[in-house]
């Protein structure tokens, strides 16, 4: 069982399966992706709402992207930007220069790195709004039990959340 679809969760899952372990995936909000979300604007254009850029610096991120058939293009870096900080002031214009290591974007939205490993997953081995309030030892196995009153047993749990998201250290 694994807590948390993201792409940590997602992509864990992805791995174990690849090794023909199937592990459900218990992700507490409606969607997975967790910080990473595009939305698609009237014209259909991707916008980021979360996890952006990456670099070669991201081996393991390319590697990925690559075994999964996902495009990907340089974030045009060089000339006049604008930068609004507030929204009752107005844009500022600035110059930027080519930046020295180019950064990459998913073509399509980071998403779709999100619903390509969710493709390669047996739908009903994601459960969305399954939030975990609670993990308890129960015999040889654990217990889960969501917000919404499921109780689900597993032999193994891997937590797949980010630290910020501390109250599941009061879990066991
Ligand atoms: C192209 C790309 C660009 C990136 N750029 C950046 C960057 O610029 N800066 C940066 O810092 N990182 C960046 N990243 C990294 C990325 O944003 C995060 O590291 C990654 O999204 C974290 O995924 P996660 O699964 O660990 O956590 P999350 O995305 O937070 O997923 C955790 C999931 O767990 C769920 N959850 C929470 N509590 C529960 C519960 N009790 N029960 C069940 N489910 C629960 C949440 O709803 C969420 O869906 C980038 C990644 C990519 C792929």
């Amino acid at each position: 069982m694994i807590i948390g679809g993201g792409l940590s969760g997602l992509s864990l899952a992805y791995f174990l399966s690849k090794k023909k372990m199937h592990a459900t995936i218990l992700e507490g909000s409606a969607r997975l992706g967790g910080g990473i979300q595009t939305i698609k604007g009237a014209n259909g254009t991707p916008l980021e709402l979360g996890a952006t850029w990456f670099s070669d610096m991201h081996p393991s991120l390319m590697l990925l992207l690559d075994e999964l058939g996902l495009k990907q293009y340089p974030q045009y870096s060089k000339g006049i930007s604008l930068f609004q900080t507030k929204s009752f002031e107005p844009a500022q214009k600035f110059s930027v220069p080519e930046a020295e290591n180019p950064s990459f974007r998913i073509a399509g939205g980071t998403q779709m790195l999100i619903s390509s490993l969710a493709e390669k997953l047996s739908a009903e081995k994601i459960l969305l709004n399954a939030k975990v309030i609670a993990i308890r030892e129960q015999g040889h196995q654990l217990l889960l039990e969501t917000a919404d009153g499921r109780k689900l047993m597993a032999d193994q749990v891997i937590v797949c959340l980010p630290p910020t998201t501390g109250w599941f250290c009061n879990w066991l």
